[in-house]
């Protein structure tokens, strides 16, 4: 039973590479695929690029053509929740495309054809991470942060890890206004969001059409507003591939 491990950026992946047993790297459909195992189970890391077209095409691919049984996306995300934080872990519960329009043909945020906005995660293996992220977590709070010369935002505080809806559209979210805005938005439609990112809620959709679990978890790189532009970039270089590492091996070794 082979688990693909998904992310968007070489930085989420590259720290796992290392740790491969009979490591393959095989290219199809414009993408690199490492085939090996991880914690002594077979797996394929794979790297999607940024976006929700490019993360289901990577995802058909992992299905169709590395025939695996279950895809778990590990990333990182902008923080839009209440106290949902630089350097925090949000395990996806459940997802959303906040682009989606099909209005007034179909309500806001609803897939057209599926009769709902939002797509859950596989309880099972969302309960896995969360175990696997709060470990990390609460290793990581001060070793992550002052050290490593992450943001202010990051350094010296006490992470959490959280568990609830992501939201994913074709946008980078870089600016307050239109974070609170769409926060603002889906919250009064009853979609309390924690986080944002740009990949998450496609590959929901292509495992639910193939009927194959399904789980993600993203580290808050920052806070959708403003300085995003400045947290993105320093959080993924210095942060983003020690917690896909140390998330992914707890992870694989509690499967
Ligand atoms: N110019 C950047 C683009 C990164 S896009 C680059 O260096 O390549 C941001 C990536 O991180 C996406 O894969 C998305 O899933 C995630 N992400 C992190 N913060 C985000 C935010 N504030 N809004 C949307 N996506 C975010």
């Amino acid at each position: 039973m082979t688990t693909a491990i998904l992310s968007a950026l070489p930085e989420e992946q590259s720290s796992l590479v290392p740790h491969l047993l009979h490591p393959q790297r095989l290219v199809h459909a414009g993408r690199f695929f490492w085939r090996g195992d991880l914690c002594g189970r077979p797996v394929v890391l794979a790297l999607s690029g940024i976006g929700k077209v490019a993360a289901a095409t990577t995802a058909t691919a992992l299905v169709e053509r590395f025939g695996v049984a279950r895809i778990v996306f590990t990333g990182v995300a902008g923080g839009v929740g209440d106290g949902v934080n630089v350097g925090d872990v949000v395990v996806a519960q459940d997802y959303l495309q906040h682009d989606m329009d099909a209005s007034p043909l179909f309500p806001r945020w609803e897939i057209p054809g599926y009769t709902r906005s939002r797509l859950a995660c596989d309880t099972a293996l969302s309960a896995l991470l969360l175990e696997a992220a709060s470990a990390c977590v609460s290793s990581a709070s001060g070793q992550f942060g002052s050290k490593n010369g992450v943001t202010a935002a990051a350094a010296g505080v006490l992470h959490r890890t959280h568990h609830g809806l992501v939201a994913s559209g074709d946008r980078f979210v870089s600016a307050a206004d239109e974070s609170h805005r769409l926060r603002n938005s889906l919250r009064d439609a009853g979609h309390d969001v924690l986080a944002v990112e740009m990949e998450g809620a496609a590959v929901a959709q292509v495992c639910h059409d193939y009927g194959i679990p399904f789980a993600a978890v993203r580290t808050i790189s920052d806070r959708a507003d403003d300085t995003a532009h400045v947290d993105f970039p320093l959080f993924v270089q210095t942060v983003a591939s020690r917690y896909a590492e140390h998330i992914m091996l707890a992870f694989l070794q509690k499967l």
